[in-house]
C-alpha cells in the first residue's frame, strides 16, 4: 500500500543574485512518503542547504511548489506555528541552550503548543529515553559530549511529533564514534518508531545509512540511488537462481566446473557466505 505524501516539491527554482545570477536550485522535483529515510547528498555549494531551508519554510522559493503535510508552504499564514508542530530539525551544531538541562532544552518547542508544564516534562523525559539520554536529563549541554547534546537535539525535534524530521549534516561535528551512535539512533528511530527523516550530507557513508539518496549537482537532483530494499531483493533473486543454489548447495559435480571457470575458490566462499546470510 502506497503511504501518505509528506513532502511534495515540484519544480524548485531558487535564483540568489541581481547581476551575477546563482541557481541555487534549478527545477528540484521528488516526493517523500510516511515512514521513508531519505537523504539529499553532494558537494559543498550544490545547493542542500537552500533545499532543506525551503522544506522548513526558513525560506521562498523563486518559484515552484513546496507541499508539507499537504500544506502549501506558500499559502502559509503562520509560518513559525507551522513549522513548530510539522517540522522537528537536527542541526550540524546542535544549538542547545546552554543554560537549560537537558530535559529544559526538549521542553523549548513544547512552549505555546498547550501542553501543561508537567506534560511537557513527562514527554521530554520520555523522548530522552527514546534517545538513550534518560540518566542526562538534568545535565546542561557543557556537561555532555557532542554525540550525547546531538542526541538531545534529536529528541528536541521531536517534541511536538512533527510529520518529518529534518536533518542538516547531523554527524558534521562529531568524531565517528558519536557519529556512527547518531546515525544508529535515527536508525532506530526510523525502523522502530517509523518516523520520516530526510537527512542533508556531503558524505556518501552517511547517505548509504539511508534508504534512498537523492544526488544533487549544480542545483539539480543528478540521480536518485535506491538503497537497502531492492538490493536485499535482487540478492533473494540470486539466491534462487541456478547459480545462487548451487553455491549454497555445495554443488553438482557438473556445475562444480562451470563455477571453477567463472570463480576463483574464494570467491565462491564469500558469496557463499554473502547469500547464506539472506533471508528467504
Ligand atoms: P550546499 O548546502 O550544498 O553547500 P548551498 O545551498 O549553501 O549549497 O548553496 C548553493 C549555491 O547558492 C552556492 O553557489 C551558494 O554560494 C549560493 N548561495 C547560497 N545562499 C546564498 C545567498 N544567501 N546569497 C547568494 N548566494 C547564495
Amino acid at each position: 500500500m502506497d503511504s501518505k505524501i509528506v513532502v511534495q516539491v515540484m519544480e524548485l527554482l531558487k535564483v540568489y543574485g541581481d547581476g551575477h545570477q546563482i541557481r541555487a536550485l534549478d527545477g528540484v522535483s521528488f516526493t517523500v512518503r510516511a515512514g521513508e529515510f531519505v537523504s539529499v547528498m553532494g558537494p559543498s555549494g550544490c545547493g542542500k542547504s537552500t533545499l532543506l531551508n525551503m522544506l522548513g519554510a526558513l525560506d521562498r522559493p523563486t518559484s515552484g511548489q513546496v507541499i508539507i503535510n499537504g500544506q502549501d508552504m506558500s499559502e502559509l499564514r503562520d509560518v513559525d506555528s507551522f513549522r513548530a508542530r510539522t517540522v522537528g530539525f537536527v542541526f550540524q551544531l546542535h544549538n542547545l541552550i546552554p543554560t537549560l538541562s537537558s530535559a529544559e532544552n526538549v521542553e523549548v518547542p513544547m512552549q505555546g503548543q498547550g501542553r501543561a508544564p508537567a506534560q511537557r516534562r513527562q514527554r521530554a523525559e520520555e523522548l530522552l529515553a527514546l534517545v538513550g539520554m534518560r540518566d542526562r536529563a538534568h545535565h546542561l549541554p557543557g556537561q555532555l559530549s557532542g554525540g550525547q547534546r546531538q542526541k538531545v537535539a534529536i529528541a528536541r525535534a521531536l517534541a511536538n511529533q512533527p510529520a518529518i524530521l529534518l536533518a542538516d549534516e547531523p554527524t558534521g561535528n562529531l568524531d565517528s564514534q558519536s557519529g556512527d551512535e547518531v546515525m544508529g539512533l535515527l536508525e532506530d528511530l526510523h525502523s522502530q518508531h517509523g518516523m520520516t527523516i530526510f537527512v542533508v550530507t556531503h558524505d556518501m557513508s552517511i547517505a548509504r545509512r539511508t534508504h534512498r539518496v537523492l544526488v544533487m549537482k549544480d542545483g539539480r537532483i543528478e540521480r536518485e540511488d535506491v538503497i537497502g530494499r531492492p538490493f536485499e531483493e535482487d540478492l533473494k533473486a540470486f539466491k534462487h537462481s541456478g547459480l545462487g543454489r548451487a553455491l549454497l548447495s555445495g554443488v553438482s559435480a557438473g556445475a562444480a566446473d562451470s563455477l571453477d571457470g567463472l570463480l576463483a575458490p574464494g570467491d565462491q566462499q564469500a558469496l557463499r557466505q554473502v547469500l547464506s546470510r539472506v533471508p528467504g
